[in-house]
């Protein structure tokens, strides 16, 4: 995926007009179950409203679809194992600062970073996910968008639409790389966007809590990912974005 050098794009302009959703329409009273590519997504595509379900006490529950073991598998000094154990703290630190003390257990799926595809779910997956998630009684799924231009993205959502059939549960999508850009179709589902001033500061908490994306925290892999600062200034101030259908 090529990284947009600024923010700016079709769903983002068509974004500008969408009304406000209330939290009950995002998530109805019960459990939210969370579906996320990478750790980080939860923060920058969703932050602020699951800090809002936290604090209205949803039941929450996240499904990490990868490691993110791929963002630098050049770095010699965070090799794979080092670089898994950094991810799955920071993401750690990043729930709780949403989630305000609540606790929110974390499924882990291990599928490949950077080149997940459909194939890569098999049942197993499916069925361990949907026991992880039934506790929660989730009323409804969130996930990142089928045209996030990201393969991991487009995974996250097929495999979030098959737990939200299988747990009755309503299904929005909170774009996260497909905001950008010029070449992506939304006209066929239901634009909404969420804002949430006394949770903001935790959303941006969550953000800084990503260091090895947001920083050079890691600086010994030049063709790593890097948050570009115009792009990590978009999520932490934007409302926030979901479509549904
Ligand atoms: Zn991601």
């Amino acid at each position: 995926m090529t990284v947009p050098g600024e923010a700016a794009g079709a769903l983002l302009r068509d974004a500008a007009a969408a009304p406000y959703a209330h939290l009950d329409e995002l998530t109805p009273p019960g459990g939210l179950l969370v579906v996320v590519p990478h750790p980080d997504d939860e923060a920058i595509g969703c932050g602020m409203a699951l800090a809002a379900a936290a604090d209205a006490g949803r039941r929450i529950g996240v499904v990490l679809m990868t490691d993110g073991e791929g963002s630098h598998a050049g770095s010699a000094r965070f090799g794979r194992e080092r670089l898994v154990a950094l991810r799955q703290a920071e993401l750690a630190r990043s729930l709780a600062a949403l989630a305000g003390g609540a606790e929110v257990p974390v499924h882990r799926l291990g599928l490949p970073d950077g080149c997940s595809t459909e194939s890569d779910l098999t049942m197993d997956h499916l069925e361990c996910a949907v026991a992880f998630a039934r506790p929660l009684r989730p009323r409804a799924v969130w996930t990142t968008w089928e045209h996030d231009p990201h393969c991991d993205h487009l995974t996250a959502a097929t495999l979030a639409r098959r737990l939200a059939e299988r747990l009755g549960a309503v299904l929005w999508r909170f774009p996260v790389w497909g905001r950008f850009g010029e070449e992506v179709a939304h006209h066929e589902a239901e634009l909404r966007l969420f804002a949430s001033p006394p949770h903001l500061a935790r959303k941006r908490a969550a953000i800084a809590e990503h260091r090895s994306q947001f920083t050079d925290l890691i600086d010994d892999d030049p063709g790593a990912f890097r948050m570009p600062d115009a792009l990590t200034a978009h999520f932490a101030d934007h409302p926030e974005i979901f479509l549904r259908g």
